[in-house]
């Protein structure tokens, strides 16, 4: 039978969506969405904006990305977020040509985008004259993707949730609530509100969305029981990222730009047409940052404490902010005359070692079921990740998803690969003009 309450950590992409699906499969449900900060910009959901993509080498997440793009495209709660104006790659770890590849093996040959060379590349999208593509073998370009407007897009799916009848309690969860006659019954949270009260929270289920600090919440929990412990299955890791301003008078130059990704040994990142006046810039190459945590008497992986430095900030250490203005310059060079950086973040995703989610309930405590490791590739599935963690606490997902996404399994193969993370945030120096991904 399906929980009747229903307590919910983290109002990111997996909690706010798992709210929504949850409230309108069970409309007599009481669900109680938690988290530290109302619409939380420091959360990896918030953002300038975020791309929306169905290229995926694997063909389930293919699929599943041409699921959520058409209610992108067609549902009120999110279509007037999203921007389809395509999507260049020039990349050496052939992202583009396996995505090209597999969309006529399930069918949708006509979703499918085309490889060009990268002298047709540069003559398409004179915008990037002068980007940098030394080693790129081709450009990928699929007309079908292009991005979504990621705080109001959260903003917009809240309302949502709120309106089914969604409860939001803007506090901190401490801990999850443990009874029962063994103690591995999950009975609901216990949270400090901003007044400083320590509250507990019951519910039939709980569970645990909180992104990039699911390890920590859990250790935090029961140090002692090595059995709940998230123990290698996801990190937290985060990337960082740059908003830029540009000149007005060039923002005709930018008007037909898509997003852009660089996979080659130089350059590894992202960048997204403007938005608000402002061009994002992402480097994919990632950092975790370890803690020493008291209880496990050992380190973990933590995003600093610092609300500075998961926001948009100045808050980032200096070879970080020369990384990704590399990835700016290698992007458009001259050619946009007068980029300037405004603003730096580190965005703290939680990264499973072959970037799969877990959705899955703790198979060693019951009524506790945990949804996340995004892997810097969930936010795409806002509409209908929800609807597959509903699912999952029904017992009716699909076995082969229930595979992919089980808290234990055999990592197979690799979802985005270059997510992983190589380095901790206390380590990085300047930027030598080589970015450490492999080549
Ligand atoms: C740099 C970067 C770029 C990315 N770009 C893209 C992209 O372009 N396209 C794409 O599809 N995906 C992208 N992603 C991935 C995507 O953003 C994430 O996978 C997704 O947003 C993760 O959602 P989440 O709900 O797991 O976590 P979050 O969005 O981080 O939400 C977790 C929430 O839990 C709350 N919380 C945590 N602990 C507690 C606690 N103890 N008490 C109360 N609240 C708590 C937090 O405040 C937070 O709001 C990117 C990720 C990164 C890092």
């Amino acid at each position: 039978m399906a929980p009747n309450s229903l307590v919910i950590v983290g109002a990111g992409v997996f909690g706010i969506s798992s709210a929504l699906h949850y409230k309108r499969s069970y409309p007599s449900a009481t669900v109680t969405v938690i988290d530290r900060i109302r619409e939380n910009p420091g959360a990896a959901s918030s953002d300038l904006n975020k791309i929306v993509r169905a290229d995926y080498p694997d063909r389930t997440y293919m699929q599943l990305a041409i699921e959520a793009q058409q209610l992108w495209r067609t549902d009120p709660i999110f279509k007037p977020y999203y921007h389809q104006c395509g999507m260049l790659m020039a990349e050496e770890i052939n992202m583009g040509k396996a995505s090209h590849e597999n969309y006529p093996m399930i069918g949708q040959e006509e979703l499918s985008g085309e490889l060009l060379s990268v002298e047709e590349g540069r003559k398409r999208f004179p915008v990037f004259r002068d980007a940098v593509w030394d080693g790129a073998p081709y450009n990928y370009y699929n007309p079908h993707s292009g991005w979504g407007e990621a705080a109001e897009a959260m903003h917009s799916i809240f309302q949502a949730a709120l309106e089914a009848g969604v409860v939001f309690v803007e506090a901190t969860v401490k801990r999850l609530l443990l009874g029962g006659e063994d103690g591995k019954v999950c009975l609901g949270v216990e949270v400090v509100k901003g007044d400083g009260q320590t509250e507990q929270v019951v519910a039939d289920l709980t569970l645990v969305a909180a992104g990039a600090y699911t390890e920590k919440l859990l250790a935090d929990t029961a140090p002692e029981w090595k059995e709940l412990q998230v123990d290698g299955r996801m990190v937290a890791a985060a990337a960082v990222q740059c908003q830029a301003s540009y000149p007005p008078d060039q923002e005709e130059k930018l008007v037909n730009a898509p997003v852009h990704f660089i996979g080659l040994w130089h350059t590894h990142g992202e960048s997204i047409p403007p938005f608000k006046g402002r061009l994002k810039f992402n480097c994919e190459v990632s950092f975790v940052n370890k803690t020493y945590h008291e209880g496990l008497s050992k380190e973990i992986s933590v995003p600093p404490p610092q609300q500075s430095q998961s926001t948009f900030s100045d808050d980032v250490p200096e070879g970080l902010k020369q990384e990704v203005a590399n990835v700016v310059k290698n992007t458009y060079g001259d050619y946009i005359e007068g980029i300037k950086i405004e603003s730096y973040r580190m965005c703290w995703d939680a990264v499973s070692p072959n970037q799969d989610f877990i959705i899955d309930n703790h198979p060693h405590c019951a009524n506790l079921t945990i949804a996340g490791a995004g892997s810097f590739h969930g936010w795409k599935f806002l509409p209908t990740i929800g609807k597959y963690v509903v699912q999952r606490i029904e017992g009716t997902l699909d076995a082969a998803l229930a595979r992919k996404w089980a808290w234990d399994r055999e990592n197979e193969g690799a979802a985005c690969e270059m997510y992983i993370p190589s380095r901790d945030l206390k380590e990085i120096g300047p930027f030598k003009g080589l970015i450490t991904c492999e080549k």
